[in-house]
């Protein structure tokens, strides 16, 4: 029998029930009802606060934010949304910010002070960067190691057909470190969804690796890319491995044609992530869940060149996706608190992922009585343990 190193006493569970949990190796050991049995390990009072498995920041881009960085106001695209407009307002900003480290490292600490433990990050790579910028995040993130677990993806920000030798940077980030293949837009992009799709999926193929590809392609178009990312990801086994990012354009379906897509998206074990965007149609979350879809969700930009807002809070995403999904019901808000921890498990693969023997003892502590209080109240003071060591307290990292 393992050798608990540290319990945590009168924990509350998001079943209501108050535990005392057992942590040995930085695993959960032992969880038995509060004060059953006399500690024979240093105790850490949890207090009867709600504790709870630490947030999954599914998607986010740790080279790009501002956030740390001096205040760089939003420049508003000339004639509406427009993706290769947006690239090139990035390209500006960047050149004038701080040190892509020091910024990646200030986006990192406010994650993990609120409570993220593991996370996607997706990290641009094409012609423009080659494999700068995934050089720097690969640093920053064996800095973090032991705080946060960081998944990186190979971003083609620049398309991968219209940005030359993007397709071989792509195949030298995975050999590099990148543990994800990325995409963007095959359609309105690159305009050629089957070449596109071509190399994202022959890359993963190759080195056997999962792909995650942004598609903010609206309407009939946004549909019939995921269609084919579905019949892609069947016809090479790849079911559980592949995520689409936005996939705002199923969020312009008619109910019929979104539950006939969110079926075929079941079955082809393709993982869709929404950060509730504020303007502009996103996947309808219920419906996508009620067809058996693991939709899952990430911060995405924080004060970056896209959009102003983010404060790097799951929990407050949670309450987003809940608000704009008109979730109201204890069952409903409970759903949009599994999109940002269990459901991101499952869509990034985590191993030991969870509240239960044998997990790791990654866990946040919250002042709210249960989950669904928890999702409308947000609640700040919280404790961060990876591992069962406390990592941050009252919205700062604790070293
Ligand atoms: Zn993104």
């Amino acid at each position: 029998m393992s050798t608990i190193d540290t319990v945590f006493t009168n924990a509350k569970l998001a079943d209501g029930r108050l535990c005392d949990i057992g942590v040995s190796g930085g695993r959960i050991a032992s969880i038995e009802p509060a004060g059953a049995k006399p500690a024979t390990a240093p105790v850490v009072d949890i207090a009867e606060a709600l504790l709870v498995a630490s947030f999954v920041e599914g998607h986010i881009h740790l080279d790009t934010s501002f956030y740390g960085d001096k205040w760089i106001p939003h420049k508003p695209c000339t004639n509406g949304f427009d993706v290769h407009e947006r690239v090139a307002f990035q390209a500006q900003n960047m050149a004038q910010a701080a040190p892509m480290i020091e910024r990646a490292r200030s986006q990192l600490e406010l994650c993990v002070s609120n409570g993220t433990l593991q996370m996607r990050s997706h990290v641009m790579v094409d012609g423009s960067v080659g494999l700068t910028s995934l050089e720097t995040i690969l640093k920053v993130r064996e800095e973090y190691k032991g705080l946060i677990d960081i998944q990186l993806v190979a971003f083609p920000q620049s398309g991968i057909l219209k940005s030359p030798g993007t397709p071989e940077l792509m195949d030298e980030a995975i050999a590099l470190g990148a543990d994800v293949v990325g995409g963007l837009d095959p359609g309105s992009f690159d305009r050629d969804v089957k070449g596109h799709l071509d190399v994202v999926f022959g890359i993963a193929e190759k080195r056997g690796v999962d792909i995650d590809i942004h598609l903010h392609d609206a309407g009939s178009l946004g549909a019939f890319t995921i269609e084919d990312i579905c019949a892609r990801t069947t016809a090479l086994g790849m079911q559980g491995h592949v995520a689409v990012s936005h996939a705002y354009g199923l969020g312009d379906l008619a109910p019929e044609a979104a539950k006939k897509i969110a079926a075929l998206i079941a079955e082809s074990g393709v993982s869709i992530m929404t950060n509730a965007p504020g303007n502009h149609n996103f996947p309808p979350v219920a419906l996508l869940r009620k067809a058996g879809v693991t939709v899952f969700s990430g911060s995405d930009n924080i004060r970056d060149s896209w959009w102003p807002y983010g404060d790097g809070d799951m929990l407050g995403r949670a309450m987003m996706i809940g608000y704009r999904s008109g979730f109201y019901t204890d069952e409903e808000l409970s759903a949009a608190f599994d999109v940002v921890t269990a459901a991101g498990a499952k869509a990034l693969r985590l191993e030991g992922y969870g509240i239960a023997l044998g997990a790791k003892a990654d866990f946040v502590t919250l002042a709210a009585e249960h989950v669904p209080e928890a999702i409308v109240a947000i609640p700040k003071g919280r404790k961060v343990f990876k591992e069962g060591r406390l990592v941050a307290q009252d919205g700062a990292v604790v070293r």
